[in-house]
């Protein structure tokens, strides 16, 4: 499966663009940092900064929080952040159009992708994703049927039970690798997600394991 990190990341391979510049990141000078943390609007249309971590591009103006500076990509035109796999952002728009829903809510789940592991909640992707916590709350609910904080435990609960089936990693350990290092509160969510304890579950995919002839399970 091409992940959105993969989609971001393998574009930076192709070279040429339509203005015959290199489509990679320029660079990102000493005086282009302080316009990205001064929201320095004179440098609107100068160019244009994208984050690798999230997948968005903003013009220098943008309000958002700054970044960290080792993930932001320096292009000279939106065309070519957008050819390099990133989306426009929401709140300062680089290419002069609303970016829809979707796309919007296609960078939350693109995040909560690959980085459901870490300490994750609807502030940090409201201020990845540049939008307010109760909009992005409100609008993933309604393209996806689910909250943004279910999904996130949706994916957490769907690491944990790989690493249950497939390695010897302690529950407690498996619980941190998953984004739920609190050990209490992971045995409470897996059990009411999954009806079983993390314990049971792993004996139960063990024994479905050895029942089968061929030493496969589903
Ligand atoms: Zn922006």
């Amino acid at each position: 499966m091409i992940t959105e990190h993969d989609r971001v990341q393998g574009a930076f391979i192709r070279e040429s663009s339509e203005y015959g510049e290199p489509i990679g990141p320029e660079e990102l000078t000493a005086a282009k940092w302080k316009a990205i943390v001064s929201n320095d609007s004179k440098f609107d249309g100068r160019f244009f900064y994208a984050v690798r971590t999230t997948g968005i591009f903003c013009r220098p103006s943008c309000k958002s929080k700054p970044p960290k500076r080792g993930n932001i990509c320096i292009f000279r035109h939106a065309e070519q952040a957008l050819s390099a796999g990133f989306r426009p952002c929401k709140r300062c728009k680089p290419t002069g159009q609303r970016l829809p829903d979707e796309d919007w809510i296609s960078v939350v789940t693109a995040y909560i992708d690959r980085y459901y592991m870490q300490p994750l909640n609807l502030e940090t992707l409201a201020d990845v994703s540049h939008g307010s916590m109760y909009h992005l709350h409100r609008t993933f609910k309604k393209l996806t049927g689910i909250t943004p904080m279910a999904y996130i435990q949706q994916k957490r609960i769907e690491h944990a039970k790989e690493l249950l089936k497939h390695s010897t990693a302690s529950i407690a350990e498996v619980g941190r690798l998953a984004g739920l290092s609190n050990l209490s509160y992971f045995i409470t969510l897996f059990k009411k997600v999954t009806g079983h304890t993390p314990a049971s579950y792993r004996q139960l995919t063990k024994q479905n394991r050895e029942e089968s002839t061929n030493g496969e399970s589903s």
